[in-house]
């Protein structure tokens, strides 16, 4: 049987594929460390529970409207003038399934074959395989540690085409942690303002979880903001990964894009997970500061550990919960068995030396580097450093 070329065109996630070799491991006895996955290792809270308990007695079993409950839109849209001094609409916002499909969503209602799409490095694995299966192109701009990895109103301007069609980047941004200032985000919405063929998409699902202050967002400037498309989620702010609830904010006429492929594709998303949404969004956000508060004590004690480490320059993230250290000294080296060519050999030994899973900066779209989550718990995260600290240093 031949199946669609589409399936040739893009990659599978290596976040999961990492994930997937950790736990064929585990399943051998072996006693491996989780740092290669992107989700708050806490529980949803307590209030959000019992709204998704209350929906489930009151009966809400059955099919949801494309674009998601009124109430829930409602509540992105308080939640949007509560935390982000941002006006939307009701018509404005499309739930879904998860902030990926949100991404799949406004990748396909935008991009025609050819059409580009420029992405700064590093970059979350999914962006660029989405926009293959949109038979866009991606330009990438690429970052490095020593700029904080962050693009320049300069290098986005230089890296826009008449054929652009969309800048997406994350802030905070997953791999790197780092968050565009709103000076900075200024300086682009200038650039942006100059090219009315581009929209500016812009994932914010690590909004909450930002160690250097308020979450500034690019939709804040009014000339460009019908251009705008916020993608969030409930997943990372809120510890409901599971239950798959994303949302976006932009122009009607993207929102209506959206609703008709989501119409075709899933429908409305899970009516219980929606009740449990208009919760999270509309009362206080004590748990998730309490868990932002657990993710700071943790970067600082992965970093105090990884900067003991010879060759691996590490820098501070301001947001999300990875480190992204580029460790590229470590190439050309060998233990006497293995010899470490890439970021790809890299993470292959730390996970079978050091029993520790990580993923491959390349996936990222920066191939000096490897990503290391802190999702998950402090004892965990010292014993996993103190054994990949010990595997690196059998490399000469
Ligand atoms: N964007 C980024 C930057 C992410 O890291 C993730 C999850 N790893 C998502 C979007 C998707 O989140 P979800 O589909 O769970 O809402």
């Amino acid at each position: 049987m031949q199946l669609s070329s589409l399936l040739e065109r893009f990659a599978e996630p290596e976040t999961l594929k990492m994930a997937k070799l950790g736990r064929e491991l585990r399943a051998k006895g072996v006693d491996v460390i989780d740092l290669s996955l992107g989700e708050p290792d806490f529980d949803t809270p307590e209030h959000i529970k019992q709204a998704a308990i209350q929906a489930i007695n009151d009966n809400w079993s059955h099919y949801t409207p494309v674009p998601g409950f009124l109430d829930l839109r409602e509540a992105v849209c308080t939640k949007l003038k509560r935390d982000n001094n941002l006006d939307y609409k009701p018509e404005q916002i499309v739930v879904s399934t998860g902030a990926k499909q949100s991404l799949a969503n406004v990748l396909l209602a935008l991009v025609d074959e050819n059409e580009e799409v420029v992405i700064p490095t590093p970059y979350w694995v999914t962006y660029s395989e989405l926009v293959k299966i949109a038979r866009g192109k991606v330009v990438e701009i690429r970052t490095s540690v020593e700029k904080g990895f962050k693009a320049t109103a300069e290098e986005v301007e230089a890296a826009i085409t008449p054929n652009t069609k969309a800048f997406l980047f994350s802030s905070p941004c997953n791999p790197s942690g780092a968050v565009y200032n709103k000076e900075e985000l200024a300086a682009l919405a200038q650039v942006f303002k100059r090219h009315p063929q581009v929209t500016i998409i812009s994932d914010e699902i690590y909004e909450y979880i930002n160690y250097v202050g308020d979450h500034e967002s690019i939709a804040q400037f009014e000339d460009i903001k019908d251009r705008v498309v916020i993608v969030n989620g409930l997943s990372k702010g809120f510890a409901m990964t599971g239950w798959r609830i994303g949302y976006t904010a932009s122009s009607v006429a993207i929102a209506k894009g959206m609703e008709k492929l989501q119409g075709q594709f899933t429908s409305g998303t899970c009516s219980i997970a929606q009740k449990a949404g208009v919760a999270a969004l509309t009362t206080d956000l004590k748990p998730t500061q309490e868990m932002a508060e657990e993710f700071t004590r943790r970067k600082k004690r992965v970093l105090e550990l990884v900067n003991e480490i010879p060759g691996v320059i590490c820098s501070d993230p301001d947001g999300a919960f990875y480190i992204f250290p580029d460790m590229s000294s470590y190439f050309g080296k060998t233990d006497g068995e293995t010899f470490i060519k890439d970021s790809a050999d890299l993470c292959m030994y730390i996970l079978n030396t050091a029993h520790v899973s990580s993923v491959m900066g390349a996936a990222f779209g920066e191939p000096n580097c490897v990503r290391f989550s802190f999702a998950n718990s402090l004892p965990n995260i010292e014993k996993g450093w103190v054994r990949i600290k010990d595997a690196l240093s059998k490399l000469k």
